[in-house]
């Protein structure tokens, strides 16, 4: 049995793993079912370990960062999870870089550049994701982009079995999209290149972002932050809201009363639920707006 195999050789190579383990704990939106098993590398090395072993055995594998981004399947994942936040160093380079691994929050990717006066990541501030995560999704806000301000990527490319190393103008990057969106492959390690600016400035505007954060969203509620894309010409929200939409609820999910491009978790929610509002809200949408609301949230497990 295959899943026996990656179990031996995780115990070998000393990769910390658990088995049948509740997705819902291991992303914001707390719903999904049990991932057969779920493995924790400590650093790039184990990483690509996995990685590579699960790919070559055949089997089932997602990789996940904070979670912020999924919605996951009630039946859960029956291949294997990679966790790849134990991928957290980070470096000052010199007076402009920063280098960390995938796993870095961004939390903590922009203390960081604040303790070194380094503008840049202010924007990130607030999105609660990883660094691997946003570079996958293009993560941004305030008019900011993760692909502006990144400098190179290191990541294990599958079809040459090789660790590589691309600098962001090669990463495919645009709206909600890298070229990781359409490989899949392991984003290992980031540098990113700032500027240097006033700390105390620096400072106001992350304090600036997360106030507007705080007022804006409902951040109360369990979510995966904004559910759907900005529509070309349009925004989701504003859509939504236009089709009386607000407050339109399936079991626990509920369209945010706050936010009305937040789907929430009101307690209990399943991915059922949110998948039937997801649909529900893109039907109506299309019916009275003309707009085809896509998904930003990606899909773990089968729907
Ligand atoms: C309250 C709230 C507010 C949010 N606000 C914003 C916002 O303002 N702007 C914005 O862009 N997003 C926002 N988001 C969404 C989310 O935080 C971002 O998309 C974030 O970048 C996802 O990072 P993550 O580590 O949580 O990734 P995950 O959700 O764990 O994964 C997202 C995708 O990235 C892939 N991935 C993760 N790590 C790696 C890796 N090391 N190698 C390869 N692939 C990887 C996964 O396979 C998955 O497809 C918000 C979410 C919430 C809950």
């Amino acid at each position: 049995m295959p899943l026996q195999e990656i179990q031996e050789f995780l115990q070998q190579q000393q990769i910390p793993f658990e088995m049948e383990v509740p997705l819902s704990r291991y992303c914001t939106f707390r719903i999904g079912g049990p991932a057969a098993l779920l493995a924790r590398p400590k650093n790039a090395e184990q990483a690509v370990k996995v990685f590579s072993m699960v790919r070559q055995q055949g089997i089932a594998l997602e990789i996940i960062g904070k979670g912020s981004n999924l919605l996951v399947s009630d039946q859960g994942f029956p291949g294997v999870i990679l966790w790849a936040m134990g991928l957290d160093e980070m470096q000052l380079l010199d007076n402009a870089r920063i280098r960390c691994g995938a796993g870095v929050s961004l939390a903590n990717l922009c203390k960081m550049a604040l303790e070194h006066a380094l503008s840049g990541l202010e924007f990130a501030y607030g999105i609660p994701g990883s660094v691997g995560g946003a570079v996958f999704m293009n993560a941004g806000a305030y008019g900011g982009e993760i692909c502006n301000c990144l400098e190179s990527c290191t990541f294990f490319n599958s079809e040459t079995g090789e660790l590589q190393t691309l600098s962001g103008k090669d990463l495919e990057f645009s709206y909600r999209h890298s070229r990781f969106s359409r490989t899949g492959e392991l984003i290992l390690e980031v540098v990113f290149r700032l500027e240097k600016d006033d700390k105390q400035v620096i400072q106001n505007r992350m304090e600036e972002y997360i106030f507007k954060r705080t007022e804006k969203q409902p951040l109360e509620y369990p979510s995966a932050g904004s559910t759907f894309k900005r529509p070309a010409g349009a925004y989701a929200a504003a859509l939504i809201e236009e089709c009386g939409l607000k407050g339109l609820r399936v079991g626990g999910a509920q369209v945010s009363m706050k936010h009305s491009g937040f789907l929430i978790n009101t307690g209990g929610a399943t991915c059922k639920d949110v998948e039937e509002l997801i649909q529900q809200v893109q039907e109506k949408v299309m019916a009275q707006t003309g707009f085809q609301l896509e998904c930003e949230v990606r899909r773990i497990g089968s729907r």
